[in-house]
């Protein structure tokens, strides 16, 4: 299931991204929309780029080191009512 370290590319396509995964590529696609990939577009509406780490820690079920939540961060549901 891990992605070769040799030739590690820097950027999947959605159709790499859905091979390595064993997913639908739709499915890949609609995850980067639905912002539970980590993913980038070049244009709004163009076609996903995702990055290997990223799609490793969608696999997990985890959020990517981009998106780690910060330690002594004050949760923003919390910081309304102050
Ligand atoms: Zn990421």
């Amino acid at each position: 299931m891990s992605i070769n370290t040799l030739h590690r590319p820097s950027r999947l396509s959605v159709k790499e991204a859905a091979v390595i995964a064993g997913r639908h590529p739709d499915t890949i696609r609609e995850a980067c929309r639905l912002d539970l990939l980590h993913g980038k577009q070049r244009v709004k509406g163009g076609t996903w780029q995702i990055m290997p780490d990223c799609l490793e820690a969608w696999q997990d079920n985890e959020p990517c080191e981009h998106r780690t939540p910060k330690k002594n961060v004050t949760p923003i549901s919390k910081k309304r009512s102050a």
